[in-house]
């Protein structure tokens, strides 16, 4: 019972397969601290991990961000990676197959990419991130979005989004289908990222007025009022613009309750 209850944790929460355990050191008390993004180790307060990670949190999703990062290095436990002492000598890794498509093991580059559900959805996806012309595979996408991140442009900021929100949909219901809670059609899988998406860009707001804006808030169906006039402009030519989270544009009114 210890053991399953094991297994189906590092499943649900990827992070535990990437956490070393402790080397314990005889008459030292534990100590609970928190290493902030200069690399230092300081005592674990909740207001130092929320400074720490909110700047960057603004612009994605942290627990897509977390995910897409797993996925980006081939970290989750898809079934090509799993060993016996994965599952347990009751299941045979033989008969193991993808909880989609029922053809092959899942692995990374199947799973996000290749099976017919993400080759069905991804279409819909890139296009609203504008990667129609990206071959739909993980490295080909990922090296069309780290030069576009360089700029911090609404394109890239809105193709990551769709990224990560695709990566941690497809994960969250690959595992709902594994620990049989529930299962989605294609669509609504693809249905729910696209909404996630917007929810996401529509706390936005765009600085400036320019055709690529305007194309992207038609794609979106946003409405014009996301647009502010700011004397901060800070426009990246030929990319897009500047994208302010609410948060950052009216901190202190509404700081609070935009959430992630
Ligand atoms: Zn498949």
């Amino acid at each position: 019972m210890g053991l399953e209850m094991a297994y189906e944790w590092n499943d649900r929460i990827p992070a535990l397969l990437m956490i070393n355990p402790p080397t314990l050191i005889e008459g030292v008390d534990d100590e609970l601290v928190c290493r902030v993004p200069n690399g230092e180790f300081r005592p674990f307060t909740i207001s130092l991990v929320w400074d720490s990670i909110r700047d960057s949190a603004n612009l994605c999703i942290p627990k897509h961000a977390f995910n897409l990062w797993l996925v980006v290095n081939s970290k989750l436990k898809t079934q090509d990676r799993l060993r016996q002492w994965d599952v347990g000598p009751e299941t045979d890794l033989n008969l193991l197959r993808c909880l989609f498509c029922d053809n092959q093991l899942d692995s990374h580059a199947h799973l996000f990419f290749e099976c017919p559900l993400s080759l069905q959805g991804g279409t819909r996806v890139r296009a609203l991130g504008r990667m129609d012309n990206i071959p739909p595979r993980l490295e080909d996408v990922v090296s069309y979005l780290i030069p576009l991140s360089k700029g911090g442009s609404a394109t890239s900021v809105i193709s990551h989004l769709l990224l990560a929100a695709s990566c941690y949909s497809i994960w969250h219901e690959r595992n709902s289908r594994l620990f049989k809670k529930g299962m989605k059609s294609y669509t609504q899988v693809f249905d729910d990222i696209v909404t996630i998406v917007w929810l996401k860009i529509i706390s936005f707001r765009f600085t400036m007025n320019s055709s690529r804006i305007r194309r992207i808030l038609d794609t979106w169906r946003l409405p014009g009022s996301v647009i502010i006039a700011s004397s901060s402009t800070r426009g990246v030519p030929g990319m897009g613009c500047t994208l302010f989270p609410y948060s950052k544009v009216f901190p202190f009114r509404f700081f609070l309750g935009k959430g992630f």
